[in-house]
């Protein structure tokens, strides 16, 4: 019986890994990413704790699929991946993919000045990694090509956030990177109007 029960301990421990993970990059998946993001803004409700959202977003990433093939693209969602792990370190801080080529990272108790140093430090991880991009329209005069890269909104948590209000505001700051010749990061405005 008390095998029996380890048996059942050890699969409940596996589904539950398998539904907070990302299955094309072992990041954390969107789900785990909500609960987490809903956690941190009743810690700062209730404690005024600072935490901070990176959303990412890669440059140009269908121009990639169409060149290379969707296992290229894969493959590149995987490296980008394994960078995001090697350059958000800290126990409390949290990668994940959040959507098909969008990566996000919950920083708890981070200030803007950090958390721009965070995104900044990922953006270029993922340059370095010199991933080439054979068909990038942003700089035709590169050759042979530009690297895939990524761009960033930041947005740090302000009193009464909700979960729409602080991605709203990530994203309309990521927006302003791709409007700005994306490969770059911007901080929201925390005084954006609210949803
Ligand atoms: P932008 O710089 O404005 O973000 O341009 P983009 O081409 O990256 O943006 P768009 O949203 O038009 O394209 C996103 C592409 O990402 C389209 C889709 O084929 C690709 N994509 C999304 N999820 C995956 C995935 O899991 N694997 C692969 N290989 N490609 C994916
Ligand atoms: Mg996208
Ligand atoms: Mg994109």
């Amino acid at each position: 019986f008390n095998q029996l029960l380890e048996v059942l301990r050890r699969q409940m421990g596996e589904l539950r890994n398998l539904s907070t993970t990302d299955a094309l990059t072992g990041l954390s998946n969107r789900r785990a990413f909500d609960e987490r993001l809903n956690y941190l803004l009743v810690r700062h409700a209730r404690h005024g704790t600072h935490s901070a959202l990176i959303v990412l977003d890669v440059d140009h990433f269908k121009r990639y699929n169409d060149a290379l093939g969707h296992p290229a693209g894969d493959e590149a969602l995987r490296a980008i991946a394994r960078a995001l792990r090697l350059t958000v370190r800290r126990q409390l801080d949290m990668p994940a993919r959040i959507g098909g080529e969008e990566f996000g990272v919950l920083l708890e108790d981070a200030d803007a000045t950090s958390a721009l140093a965070c995104a900044e430090a990922i953006r270029t991880a993922v340059e370095a990694l010199a991933i080439d991009h054979p068909d990038s329209p942003d700089s035709p005069d590169s050759v042979p090509s530009r690297h895939l890269s990524v761009s960033c909104g930041v947005a740090t948590f302000q009193a009464g956030d909700t979960p729409d209000a602080l991605y709203q505001r990530a994203d309309h700051a990521l927006y302003a990177s791709k409007q700005a010749g994306r490969n770059r990061v911007t901080l929201a405005d925390p005084a954006a109007p609210r949803p």
